[in-house]
């Protein structure tokens, strides 16, 4: 197929850009380098380097069987200080995308959504069928785009998968997470070990897990992007469906502090400091719908193979 990937210079974009060109595909990738970067667009593909808003019709014109759309603003704490950035920049540029789906003709989509949609959850693990009342506003903007995708895909017969991610992690050879601003666990914590940081603040410990820490269901980065190929070829015309995306096996922060230890061989000084705010104790995915009807099973669920392939990448990253 020949399938636009938007943000496929970011980190989960430019590790499904690469299974998908290694799998046959032709592969485009539409990115405005705001925070990825032209050397994670993987050989042999092309990088359009522009805004989405601006270019998008022209792009599509030339005829796609399908858009990944990864590029997103993804910062919880940034969307709550400057709501109108997400608004305009996810939604805004979603609803473009679709407006130039529907002109063009593009059959199918598949979209990068969150666990962020579901805010704090009744039960775990939190299953598709879980109220939807998210906590900040990236997490809104991206529900909002569900609502959109769902209509323009009935109304104009776009085959739509949303797949809500939990918490991604790991790296696929030279394609990983390197953000200017990092507010994610696992790459701050090999930070440390990086020499980087001194030490790792523990965001609470009174929490009602085991250990008092925070629980989250930590995905590969390369069990992710296959959910996405699974996807493409997965809705009818004019069906929007959803699925979450986790191991479903939760860990807590003192349990990715010790893997993370255990991999780099860092003694990782940790401290523990007032919880951060809108964090739930535990966000642990049921991923049974995606297991059943897309077939996809994650293969690589041990925490340490997750931390071992963050830390290989983070490595690889100093050397160059
Ligand atoms: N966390 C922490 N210290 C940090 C960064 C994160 O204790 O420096 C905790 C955070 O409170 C949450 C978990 O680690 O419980 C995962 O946070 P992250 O930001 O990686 O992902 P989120 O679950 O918020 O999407």
């Amino acid at each position: 197929m020949k399938l636009l990937v938007t943000g496929g210079a970011g980190y989960v974009g430019s590790v499904c850009a690469a299974r998908l060109a290694e799998s046959g595909h032709e592969v485009v990738v539409l990115d405005d380098l705001s925070t990825g970067h032209a050397d994670a667009v993987p050989d042999g593909v092309r990088l359009v380097e522009a805004d989405i808003n601006d270019v998008i019709g022209d792009v599509l014109a030339e005829g796609y069987d399908g858009v990944l759309h990864f590029a997103a603003k993804s910062l919880v704490g940034e969307s709550q200080q400057e709501p109108a950035k997400y608004w305009h920049g996810n939604v805004g540029t979603a609803l473009a995308l679709l407006d130039a789906m529907v002109e063009h003709g593009t059959p199918r989509l598949v979209f990068s959504s969150t666990a962020a949609t579901y805010g704090e959850p009744d039960a775990v693990p939190i299953a598709e069928t879980a109220p939807t009342r998210p906590t900040n506003t990236y997490g809104a903007t991206k529900l909002a785009i569900d609502h959109a995708i769902t209509g323009y895909a009935r109304s104009h017969g776009i085959s739509a998968v949303s797949l809500r991610y939990f918490n991604v992690a790991g790296a696929y050879g030279r394609f990983g997470e390197r953000h200017t601003t990092e507010t994610h666990l696992i790459p701050i914590v090999l930070q440390v070990a990086q020499g980087k940081r001194d030490q790792v603040a523990v965001y609470g410990d009174d929490y009602p897990t085991e250990d008092g820490t925070c629980v989250r269901d930590y995905i590969h980065v390369v069990d992710l992007a296959d959910a996405h190929l699974k996807a493409l070829d997965h809705a009818e015309a004019g069906e929007h469906r959803i699925y979450n995306l986790g191991n479903g096996l939760g860990f807590s922060v003192r349990q990715v502090i010790d893997a993370c230890r255990e991999v780099t061989g860092h003694p990782i000084p940790a401290e523990v400091s007032p919880r951060r705010s809108g964090d739930p104790a535990v966000l642990v995915a049921s991923a049974e719908r995606a297991r059943t009807e897309l077939g996809w099973k994650p293969e690589r669920v041990e925490l340490t193979g997750i931390v071992r392939d963050a830390w290989e990448f983070t490595r690889s990253q100093e050397a160059r």
